[in-house]
């Protein structure tokens, strides 16, 4: 019979990379706890109108990324493709938002169907943080400070940061108008998309990766001299607080997002390593989101990285974490000693709750369980055999490096061995 498989673009995660996860997720918790974030969790699946009407019906994921399904009640639902829209409808409906501030932060899968490829998957996961409640640019300092120092605390040297502003919407609905008709005037030198999206969404062209397209927007119009004054002191303001902090940054002009619902501050940290998948977080301002999906105005910023990218770039470290070894490995070459064993490492476990002990189960010859033990990497090997058991003794094996001397100690004693016996 044929095998089943995972779907397409759905990865399993295995036992031997699963440390490099567990390490990324230790530190981000560490990390925000550190900041006074706090975690919130909400279902993978939504109605399919949340996405639509926060991301936006004209972009990329709402158009063809999504996976939308009927229910059995006739209802459209949809895997979330992100989550801040999640977000904000759990905030808004458990009254977390009005007049509040939270700092909130969030772990999971997301679902987008794209075509996979390296660094782009159908199910990834993302780390995301929304923080609701402030109007910044205090607080856009602190989000992008916070992801700094997560990529010192990874060791990740190579991110730099990009950042643009929007503007409010109605700076944006004026720097439209222009922008439209500067594609319009070059419009034969456009791309299919470009044209099909020139009425409904002309700011995505700005990130166009279109050879022509790009030649025309090189010379297009910038949100910049269209900036209001209150956007302008937005944008100033942070990019002073970056430099005070020392985080460096640059101007990209052309950074626009491909959500519809950022105001005011965007960014993405960019790493060269990945090649063309090299964006490893990206966010902004959204300050009309709430009240756009039924909530009283709140000003709210969010950023979410990508978690697959990031174990991407720690995997590539020379002196990437390693995964975990058992401290000791329980050798019982005799079944007669089986439920002593149990009984043994029992006791073990419950004197010293800090030790990795892995007991051997199923039988077999002493030198296959030893072996067995080696490659685990198990730094000592604990023997219970016909002798030790008649002496209530225990042999304690050193396996690695110098190791020492084997010895045989006392049961009562063993707990308090191990100390010794881990230290070579
Ligand atoms: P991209 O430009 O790479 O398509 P995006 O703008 O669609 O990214 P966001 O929606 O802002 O991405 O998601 C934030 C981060 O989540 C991205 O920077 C990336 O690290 C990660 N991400 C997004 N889509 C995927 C995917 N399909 N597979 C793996 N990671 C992803
Ligand atoms: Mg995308």
């Amino acid at each position: 019979m044929k095998a089943i498989r995972s779907i397409r673009g759905m990865h399993d995660i295995l036992p031997d990379s699963v440390h490099l996860w567990q390490h990324l997720e230790d530190q981000l918790r560490d990390l925000l706890t550190r900041y006074g974030y706090h975690e919130i969790r909400m279902p993978l699946v939504e109605a399919t109108e949340l996405f639509a009407r926060s991301i936006g019906d004209v972009t990329d994921i709402v158009e063809k990324e999504m996976y939308t399904f009927e229910d059995r009640n006739g209802d459209s639902l949809s895997l979330r493709p992100e989550a801040t829209a999640s977000c904000v409808r759990a905030g808004i409906q458990h009254g977390l938002l009005h007049n509040q501030v939270q700092r909130l932060w969030y772990m999971g899968p997301m679902f987008r169907h794209e075509r996979p490829q390296k660094g782009r998957y159908r199910q990834f996961h993302q780390v995301g943080v929304e923080v609701f409640g402030l109007p910044g640019p205090d607080i856009d300092a602190e989000v992008l400070a916070m992801t700094a120092r997560l990529w010192r605390m990874l060791g990740l040297s190579n991110v730099r940061l990009e950042l643009n502003t929007l503007g409010t919407p109605e700076c944006r609905a004026q720097y439209r108008e222009h922008l439209i008709a500067h594609f319009e005037a070059h419009r034969e030198q456009l791309d299919e998309e470009a044209r099909n999206r020139l009425y409904d969404n002309p700011m995505r062209i700005l990130d166009s990766k279109d050879p022509g397209t790009r030649e025309v927007v090189a010379t297009a119009p910038s949100l910049m001299d269209h900036l209001d004054a209150e956007s302008r002191a937005h944008f100033d303001a942070l990019c002073g607080h970056l430099d005070a902090l020392g985080i460096a940054w640059e101007h990209n002009p052309r950074l626009v997002r491909g959500l519809d619902y950022y105001t005011h501050t965007v960014f993405e940290w960019i790493t060269d390593e990945l090649g063309a998948q090299g964006t490893v977080c990206a966010g902004g301002r959204y300050d009309g989101l709430v009240e756009q999906l039924g909530g009283r105005g709140t000003p709210a910023i969010g950023m979410a990285m990508g978690l697959e990218r990031l174990v991407a770039l720690l995997e590539a470290r020379e002196d990437a974490p390693a995964a975990g070894v058992p401290d000791a490995y329980l050798v019982v070459p005799d079944t007669e000693q089986t439920g002593e064993a149990l009984r043994l490492a029992e006791e073990l476990r419950e004197a010293r709750p800090d030790l990795q002990l892995v007991q051997h189960c199923g039988g077999g010859s002493m030198k296959s369980q030893m072996k067995r033990a080696d490659r685990l990497g198990a730094r000592v090997a604990l023997v219970l055999g016909p002798d030790e058991a008649a002496a209530g003794t225990v042999t304690v094996k050193p396996l690695r490096g110098e190791g020492g001397e084997q010895q045989t100690v006392a049961r009562a004693d063993l707990s308090a061995h191990m100390d010794t016996a881990l230290q070579s």
